[in-house]
């Protein structure tokens, strides 16, 4: 039997890591009196950021079961595990990077994946953390590559982490020019180009580690004029659901409307640039409406802040203890994280519909809470209690005067 500290998820520690960096760039950028920071577009990457690094935690060992598979049956062959075959399989990780994020910006299909990356109209290192888990699954079938190269497993994700990590250091704007390193490297620098919406800097710098692929293919570009970051198009919501499924809405819109399943196919494989324009106002006035740009107030923010804290403090433990929890109590953590994320972004937009996401994440902690005290008539009686006091003292009324002193 192994000890306990054999079966802790160690990476959990990336997430009190993160947070650390991005203090010290919001000191440097206070210091500096640089602007960086905007507080709703913060929150709202950090947001997106928990979801990927909660359901990543699903597909982990499942990844790597898959790169275990395509090298026991289909590597070409197999390379040795010496000291500079690390220096090869950094240079390969790297080449296959730039093409996944090439595609992911030049085919529709894997942009709708990519998209949520470049919605945010600030940079800051909380831009790293827009990462989502349908671009982790594909950017994972891109690795596949690796494995069917014929590099082991166990090696190709030991590499992954290292370029991952790499990648969170480009998102800053408290980093200039880094000299002769420049010539190499992704550097910031290069990133923010990368991230800006400006005509000359589209589609430029798909690199990840370093400069030498956007060269050697023609998407290199300097960073010559101030970049203004976010889409050409920019999304306007902070809604969490509509961020990431803003992009597969209109793809599935453009595709109906299609003449043929030729014409079809153009759109989900053609350009995102050649998108109808149209689709995208046509499904916000349907499903988004719209809300008032006003600032959040400092109760609503309070709270906001609140929730956030405690799904990160959650996700820590849930990340570090992974293994410890059954089916149910895993399934009970991701739904309830999952819902005070929707939470979170509907309260920056100030919805009033909020008060039944609050109600159903009260009567999921109240169900799976009092599962540990008692038994299913316990269990029954107290979520009868809760609904009706909500429906006999106006728990709606009372809830939304608090949060924005109003009652509609
Ligand atoms: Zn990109
Ligand atoms: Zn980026």
């Amino acid at each position: 039997m192994g000890h306990i500290w054999d079966k802790l998820n160690y990476s959990a520690f990336a997430i009190p890591a993160f947070f650390v960096f991005v203090g010290l760039e919001y000191f440097a950028a206070v210091k500096r009196r640089k602007a960086v920071f905007q507080y709703e577009s913060s929150v709202v990457n950090i947001s997106v950021g928990v979801a990927e690094r909660l359901l990543n935690l699903f597909l982990t060992a499942a990844f790597l079961g898959l790169f275990r598979w395509v090298y026991q049956e289909f590597a070409i062959w197999r390379v040795p595990d010496t000291w500079y075959v690390w220096v090869f399989l950094l240079l390969a990780t790297d080449l296959v990077w730039y093409w996944y994020h090439r595609f992911g910006h030049e085919v529709n299909l894997f942009w709708a994946a990519h998209v949520v990356h470049h919605q945010s109209e600030e940079f800051n290192y909380t831009v790293s953390a827009r990462i989502t888990t349908v671009q982790a699954i594909v950017r994972n079938l891109f690795w596949c590559i690796l494995p069917l190269a014929g590099f082991k497993p166990e090696m190709v994700t030991v590499t992954l982490i290292i370029h991952g990590t790499y990648s969170f250091f480009t998102h800053t704007q408290m980093v200039t020019r880094l000299g002769w390193l420049e010539l190499v490297l992704i550097t910031p620098s290069h990133h923010r180009v990368h991230h800006a919406s400006n005509e000359r800097y589209l589609n430029k710098n798909y690199g990840d580690l370093f400069v030498f692929w956007d060269k050697m293919f023609g998407t290199f570009q300097a960073e010559d004029e101030e970049p203004r970051y976010g889409l050409t198009h920019p999304l306007k919501s902070f809604s969490f659901i509509w961020q990431h499924v803003h992009y597969f809405a209109e793809l599935f819109y453009a595709v109906r409307m299609s003449r043929g399943i030729s014409d079809g196919l153009r759109i989900l494989f053609g350009s995102p640039e050649l998108m109808d324009q149209r689709i995208r106002p046509m499904l916000e006035r349907k499903f988004v409406p719209p809300f008032e740009a006003a600032p959040v107030p400092l109760r609503v923010a309070r709270y906001v802040n609140a929730q956030l804290f405690l799904a990160i403090c959650v996700l820590f433990f849930f990340t570090l203890f992974f293994d410890f929890y059954s089916l149910v109590d895993r399934t009970i953590i991701v739904l309830l994280i999952l819902i005070t994320l929707v939470n979170c972004g509907a309260l920056l937009q100030q919805r009033r519909w909020i008060y039944y996401i609050e109600f159903s994440r009260l009567i999921l902690l109240a169900a799976s809470l009092s599962a540990f005290v008692g038994n299913v008539p316990f269990q029954a009686s107290l979520l009868m209690l809760i609904a009706v006091s909500a429906e006999a003292f106006e728990w709606r009324k009372q809830y939304l005067r608090l949060l924005y002193e109003r009652t509609e």
